[in-house]
């Protein structure tokens, strides 16, 4: 049966080279994401094989409702939960509260209501796939100034952790650590371009990650690891 692949944020980076990747392979994939604008762009060059909606997937309702939407026909039977943003950087000593929920809120609490809704809807499939955005940021307490981005990818492990115990043998969950993406979201990280490529030179491979490295890995977790669960992936050119 042909998979149709839920994916959060995949309107750009590595939720779209994961959107790209499952069209490739022959499956459908449904795209959420906050980018309108993008997601259009993803509908045109994506075709049929997709189809795409804004939704704030740290709103639990409207979660709820983009779901109800879904016909029978595109009833998800994988899901990607990728959406996910770095917040403003900020020493623990000046941590602002707000910020902690807003960024647990779009990284954490969102894997919690879209998995929900997910496990509701879904179409049974023979192998059926989560794949949660970590980072190895949740192993090395990320860059400075990042800790609650640092601690939302580690409540993301222990959550793909309690959710493979849960699911099985119905669905596996596995998580995916990369490590520098050449996508959007470091633009919070680094200066510039400079800083960025100054950094790639300290990487074991030579090179920034690019986010079809990671659609690979998302690939081969959502279809072909038959017998993996519980498991963190990292891509990240040996860095650790
Ligand atoms: P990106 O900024 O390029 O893309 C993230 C996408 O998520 C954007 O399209 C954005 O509009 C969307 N998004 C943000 N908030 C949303 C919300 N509330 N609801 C719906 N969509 C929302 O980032 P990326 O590099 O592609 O990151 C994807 C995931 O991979 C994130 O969870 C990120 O933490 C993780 N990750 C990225 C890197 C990296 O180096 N790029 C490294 C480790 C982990």
């Amino acid at each position: 049966m042909t998979a149709v692949v839920l994916v959060t944020g995949g309107a750009a980076g590595i939720g779209r080279a994961i959107a790209d990747a499952v069209v490739a392979g022959g499956a459908r994939a449904i795209l959420w994401d906050v980018d309108a604008q993008r997601l259009e762009t993803a509908r045109n060059e994506l075709g049929e094989k997709v189809r795409v909606e804004r939704v704030d997937v740290s709103d639990a309702a409207a979660v709820q409702q983009a779901m109800g939407r879904i016909g029978d026909d595109w009833a998800p039977t994988h899901l990607v939960n990728n959406a996910g943003i770095i917040g403003r950087r900020m020493s623990l000593v000046d941590i602002d509260p707000a910020e902690v929920d807003r960024v647990l809120g779009i990284n954490v609490r969102s894997a919690f209501v879209v998995t929900r809704a997910f496990l509701r809807a879904r179409a049974n499939h023979p192998d059926a796939a989560i794949v949660n955005l970590s980072s190895i940021a949740a192993g090395n307490g990320g860059a400075a100034g990042n800790a609650i981005y640092a601690a939302s990818k580690g409540a993301l492990q222990s959550l793909t952790f309690a959710m493979a115990r849960e699911l099985a043998p119905a669905i596996r969950v596995n998580a995916l650590a990369p490590g520098i993406i050449d996508t959007d979201i470091q633009k919070d990280v680094f200066a510039d371009r400079a800083e960025m490529d100054a950094r790639a030179a300290t990487i074991p491979l030579h090179r920034l990650g690019e986010a079809a490295d990671v659609a690979e890995a998302a690939a081969w977790l959502l279809f072909r690891a038959a017998y993996t669960t519980g498991e963190v992936v990292t891509v990240s050119g040996g860095r650790k």
